[in-house]
């Protein structure tokens, strides 16, 4: 089955091939590259293939996917760190949010300075 796109989606065009990317982990539901901008040294952005605009909209409509992509961001974290790792994901403009297609930040490879405890 395709997946679900939506037009002029930059993450749309990269999980298609259509746009370049770093491409560390590809599954048949989950793309995950690394960010052109690195905040920590590893910094991997894990993008499912359909497109759904924020993690509230993904664990509305997917939850599996949801699951899915959390199982492949441990993934990311044990291939290239000590399996350790940060998850963000920006919501909404005002918390940063910057590309309309879900994805979560996976940072790790550091240690991290900052925490919510
Ligand atoms: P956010 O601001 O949470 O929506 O995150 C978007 C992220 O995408 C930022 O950290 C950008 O550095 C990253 N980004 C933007 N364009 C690309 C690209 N072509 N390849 C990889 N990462 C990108």
């Amino acid at each position: 089955m395709s997946p679900l796109t939506a037009p002029d989606c930059l993450f749309c065009r990269i999980v298609a091939g259509e746009v370049p990317a770093e491409v560390v982990i590809s599954t048949d539901t989950m793309v995950a590259f690394r960010d052109i901008a690195p905040q920590a040294p590893v910094h991997v952005l894990v993008t499912p293939r359909d497109h759904h605009a924020d993690v509230a909209q993904l664990a509305a409509a997917d939850p599996e996917l949801l699951a899915d992509l959390v199982r492949t961001a441990n993934e990311v974290a044990e291939d290239l760190a000590d399996g350790q790792f940060r998850m963000i994901f920006n919501t909404g403009t005002r918390s940063g949010q910057s590309v309309f297609h879900v994805h979560a930040h996976v940072l790790a490879g550091a240690q991290l300075g900052w925490s919510p405890a």
